[in-house]
Parts: C-alpha cells; structure tokens; sequence
C-alpha cells in the first residue's frame, strides 16, 4: 500500500492480500489472520463479512487506519494490544497494554476451579485470586455459576494499577457484581479466610524469557511474565502464607508450567500443603497444580 497513487481502487480484497504478505516478510505467525483481524477492526465487521464484501473498495481514511495498525503490528507489537481485546473462555476481554494478555492455557486453571466446585454441595463460596490481570479468571468463573444456585465471593487482588483498571473495565463489561478488585501485593492488604486461592502468578524463569516471541518479551510487562531466577518465586511466596487465608478444607489452585512440575512437587514438601490433583493441558502438559493443607 505503499507507493499507491490516487487512482488505483484498493478493495478489501488487495488490502487483505498485501497486508498478509507484508506480515509474512516481517515474520508475524498467522499473518492472514492478523490481517483479517485488523482490517475487520477498522471496517467495525466480522472477519467472515470481509470476504462477503471482498471487492468493496475502502475510502483513504478506511486505508490510513488500517495502515497505522500494520505499521504497528510489524514491529511485534501484539495483536491483542493493537485491537484493545482478546478472546478467553469463548469471552471478550478488554486488554490494556501493561497488563498480560489471556492465555489459552488458562482455560484450564478456571475449568479446574469450575469442576471442583461442582464436585461439591457447597453454595457459598470465598475465592480469592492472586495477580488478577485482566480479571479473566474470576469473571470466568462467576459468569458460570451466574444462573446457578450457588454464590461465590471473589477478591481479585493485584499490585498493578494498571491491571486493577483493566479488570474493572472487565468485570464492568460482563456486569458481575460478586467480584471486589483491590489493590494488594500478595496478602500484604488480605484479611479473612477464603475457601478457595487461585493464582496464574507470573512463571517465567531468566533463561525462558530469551526463548519468547518478541511480542512477549519485548511488549508484555515483565512483571506479570517473571518469577525470579527459577520461575518459582511467587510459589513460594503464596505456599508460605496460604494456610493462614484459607480455611481447613480450602484449596489452592496454580496455574504451572509443565518444566517447573518436578521442581514444584519437590518444593511443596516443605510446605504445609500436599498435591491433591495434577491436570494436563490439551497439549498433554502439566498445567494445574490444586493443592489441599496437610
Ligand atoms: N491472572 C491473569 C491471567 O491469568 C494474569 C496473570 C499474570 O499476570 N501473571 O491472565
């Protein structure tokens, strides 16, 4: 779309096909799809109303919009900062730059969660969640059980302001009224006992970080990506003051990564809690680690 001169129509056919080969040369993976997700954006249409209106020509400013876009997305700059969203849980979510954006991965944390409360005949229920980010696993979870009988409380608790604004945008979006969002790091401003504590806590060991896409490593914060030397740290620091916020039979619910199992189980035993469940992911990696007091 560079050297277009003023008298050649631009269709959303040859804008598609350009960006997407323009992706492919700056090597973003999925570089239709990145195409068709940001030319839908500005258009305000599905990615599948792209090709129902293939030959329709787009106006400049139709044209300048999206060129911006794919000026900024060739740098790496992830696509779910670009477009302000993201999909989780079959959901939208709102997604700021600062915070880190859903994980497929996470689904699991929150199916775990969901699958265990069901197990149960428990309808109250006092669930806080550690390094809430975007707010994607209470709100997940809540508007589960949103037409059911049973009630759960959530605390999201962050240290990033950044994150506290973005999950209240979220819960705001999906009108859940059960969550309160506050500002904590760990259990500095926690008081009370909770009958269940999930966190997806930042995993990343030093030596990972390297191996990342630049999206990740250049343009997520490395505060919700990093977990000191090892990617243990925050394990550890929530196993050391769990018990005292959870109560007898409560449950503490990690999201992992499948290189930190053996360390973490190893680890767990100087602890006052014990593995209850291991669950896979659908790439058959270790992905949820829920653990019960000794
Ligand atoms: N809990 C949030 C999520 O799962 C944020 C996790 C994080 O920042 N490490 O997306």
């Amino acid at each position: 779309m560079k050297n277009q001169n003023t008298h050649k129509i631009w269709t959303i056919k040859d804008v598609l096909l350009w960006t997407t080969r323009y992706f492919e040369t700056k090597n973003i993976q999925s570089p239709q799809l990145n195409a068709e997700m940001i030319i839908a954006k500005v258009l305000n249409c599905s990615r599948m109303e792209l090709y129902l209106k293939f030959d329709k020509p787009l106006n400049p400013i139709e044209r300048e919009k999206i060129r911006k876009l794919l000026k900024k997305r060739a740098t790496h700059y992830p696509l779910q900062y670009l477009l302000g969203e993201s999909e989780f849980y079959g959901y939208k979510f709102l997604v700021n730059a600062g915070v880190m954006i859903p994980r497929p991965e996470t689904e699991i944390l929150v199916d775990s969660v969901i699958s265990y409360i069901k197990q149960t005949n428990k309808n109250n229920w006092n669930i806080l969640d550690i390094g809430t980010g975007t707010g994607i696993i209470p709100i997940s979870i809540s508007k589960y059980f949103i037409s059911k009988e049973i009630k759960i409380h959530f605390l999201a608790i962050d240290i990033s302001e950044t994150a506290l604004e973005n999950a209240k945008k979220n819960s705001e979006l999906h009108k859940t009224q059960n969550i309160k969002i506050k500002k904590s790091n760990l259990f500095e401003n926690i008081s009370g006992k909770f009958d269940i504590i999930i966190s997806n806590p930042p995993y990343i060991s030093e030596n990972e970080l390297n191996n990342l896409q630049d999206e990740v490593k250049y343009f997520e914060p490395k505060s919700a990506l990093l977990g000191g030397k090892k990617g243990l740290k925050y394990y550890h620091k929530i196993l050391q003051e769990a018990e005292k916020y959870l109560n007898e039979d409560g449950r503490l619910f990690f999201e992992i990564s499948a290189t930190q199992k053996n360390n973490l189980e190893k680890d767990i035993k100087a602890f006052n809690f014990k593995i209850i469940d291991i669950i896979k992911d659908y790439n058959d990696f270790y992905r949820v680690l829920a653990l019960g007091m000794k």
